[in-house]
């Protein structure tokens, strides 16, 4: 994905806050006592596995030998975590550079005959380059994508384990997107479709009928940073204001209000625009406005986001957010 806010800023759409998260110490949030909300536990250690079993498949480039065996190794997780069907939605679609990408999209869908579902949605696949690193020899290296690709899908594997053990009254699907990470950096504003890839193409393929679309959905980006801070991003507030409310108030209640900031960040192109225009109202959980660099936290797209830049502080208090949101929401 792909950070709008420093254009956002020059045009002074909005004004940042800067206490974001510089002076606390660092928050423990396996101290937090469990509330009423909380109906089942977010086991962090094993969404931080998660996270490291596809870190170590290799970079999960479309096209690779590496992509091919996570996207086998997801199917079969969710098949673990006894979804009622696993969807895999095989195609080709054209990057910017002319190359033709294999994708997958893979969706686990629970309590599939109830009409009520929310959407979870995470990218799986990685960048093929890490084109912020200082060395321009570096750049044409691929990322190793533990934060960006797989602490979302890490988070949303845990759910899906979750999910096997407690249903929740409402449907829910969890999709692992494809190619959302082989977009064009340079010329921003005319590049956004060269994003999100397998998003776009999922959602002219989507398995709902008119009229059966998920009330709403949560897309997982960068949730495993270290000492994270999630603020609302600016798509999500102009798309689906009322999800905002709802998750970061639910995070607050769960005790997380220090991890999910109430305060607003510049815009991120990535899959969650493609879901909204396609009509389900999908909010970004994502860090960009990290204390140090304003935007992404400082691993993004270098040759250093592997699990020593994962917090397991940061894929429980989103975890939890996500389970607490879910069980908590009424079958009607
Ligand atoms: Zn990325």
């Amino acid at each position: 994905m792909r950070s709008y806010s420093i254009a956002l800023l020059a045009l002074g759409l909005f004004t940042y806050s800067c206490n974001a998260g510089s002076k606390e110490s660092k928050s423990d949030t396996d101290s937090i006592q469990p509330t009423t909300l909380q109906k089942a536990v977010f086991n962090a250690d094993s969404a931080y596995s998660y996270v490291k079993s596809q870190v170590e498949i290799g970079p999960r480039v479309p096209g690779s030998w590496e992509h091919d065996r996570c996207a086998k190794y997801l199917v079969s997780e969710l098949k673990r975590h006894k979804a009622d069907t696993v969807i895999e939605q095989i195609a080709t679609v054209k990057a910017y550079t002319g190359d033709i990408l294999p994708i997958n999209n893979i969706m686990g869908r629970y309590n599939l005959p109830i009409n009520k579902r929310v959407l979870l949605v995470a990218h799986w696949d990685t960048r093929p380059w890490a084109d912020n690193e200082a060395k321009m020899q570096d750049r044409e290296r691929p990322v190793p994508g533990a934060n960006d690709g797989a602490s979302g899908v890490g988070v949303l594997l845990e759910v899906a384990r979750q999910l096997s053990i407690r249903k929740p009254d409402i449907g829910i699907d969890i999709l692992f997107t494809d190619a959302e990470d082989y977009g064009r950096t340079e010329g921003w504003g005319s590049s956004e479709e060269t994003w999100a890839l397998g998003a776009q193409h999922w959602v002219k393929n989507m398995p709902y009928g008119k009229g059966q679309y998920p009330v709403y959905g949560i897309l997982l980006d960068m949730v495993g940073g270290l000492d994270a801070r999630f603020h609302r991003e600016y798509f999500s507030e102009q798309y689906a204001p009322a999800i905002l409310d709802k998750v970061w108030s639910i995070a607050n209640a769960s005790g997380y209000g220090q991890i999910f900031i109430n305060k607003p960040a510049g815009g991120i192109t990535d899959d969650h625009i493609f879901i909204n225009r396609a009509g389900i109202p999908c909010i970004d959980i994502i860090e960009c406005l990290n204390p140090v660099t304003k935007s992404f936290p400082p691993t993004w797209h270098t040759l250093s986001d592997d699990m020593s830049s994962i917090d397991r502080n940061s894929l429980k208090a989103v975890g939890q957010t996500v389970l607490n949101t879910i069980y908590n929401e009424p079958a009607q």
